[in-house]
């Protein structure tokens, strides 16, 4: 366990934090060192991003309704819990979407140098090529250049913006706990229609990351957080 204090706000990191981040991070795929170095490159990465993520909550929270902030980073990313603060419902709303909102600040300053660097063409065939594994345009000799002969600065521009874009994106879906899911919850009524919704978008996540991406960790996380939703719906339905 390991446990700082940072702005002003204490923050723990759980063991668990480590397992799932190096099984995101392709950990039962690496085999040699570049992938070794790949591996801890995104992991110190994520920890950052998910740090300026919940960052982002915390000192939101703290700037709108006082109280004092802390931050645990555990099994499936993070969770800022603000103790004593009296935040109304437009202040909770800024407080859940400043979260995914530091992610795309990050996002966009990861942008801004990379097409500094590499141009609109080359800017665009890299990020395209990292967000979607999918790459739209030429690629320019520079941008080849990096992919060849300049992997470490690659792989953390590569962690940096795949991290960003896809955990604020996953983050903004209407499924409790993500925030997407909080911001519905403040806005529907009966409240626990909220898990309802969360249920349904959950399961069709699942279903769509799985069959139409495969992408497993997604399929199971949403998959797990659908089935935990429906029983809470349940059990609250009557
Ligand atoms: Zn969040």
């Amino acid at each position: 366990m390991i446990r700082f204090t940072l702005f002003r706000v204490p923050i723990e990191i759980q063991p668990w934090f480590w397992i799932t981040g190096a099984l995101i991070g392709g950990a039962i795929g690496t085999t040699d060192q570049i992938g070794l170095m790949r591996l801890l490159i995104f992991m110190a990465v994520m920890t950052i991003s998910i740090l300026v993520h919940e960052f982002g909550h915390a000192l939101t929270g703290r700037y709108l309704g006082g109280g004092s902030p802390r931050i645990v980073l555990w099994a499936f990313g993070g969770m800022a819990y603000n103790q004593g603060a009296r935040l109304s419902r437009n202040h909770l709303f800024w407080m859940i979407f400043m979260g995914p909102a530091a992610g795309f600040i990050l996002l966009a300053l990861t942008l801004a140098v990379v097409f500094l660097i590499y141009g609109v063409q080359g800017g665009t065939w890299l990020t395209t090529l990292i967000i979607f594994n999918e790459p739209v345009g030429d690629p320019t000799i520079e941008a080849l250049t990096l992919l060849r002969d300049h992997l470490p600065r690659f792989f953390i521009l590569d962690a940096l913006i795949w991290i960003n874009f896809w955990w604020s994106v996953l983050n903004l879906i209407p499924v409790l706990p993500l925030d997407g899911g909080r911001i519905a919850e403040l806005y529907v009524t009966p409240r626990h229609k909220a898990l309802l919704i969360s249920a349904i978008t959950g399961a069709t996540v699942a279903a769509v990351a799985w069959i139409g991406f495969d992408r497993l960790y997604t399929a199971v996380l949403f998959g797990y957080l659908a089935f935990r939703n429906y029983k809470d719906y349940q059990s609250k339905k009557w």
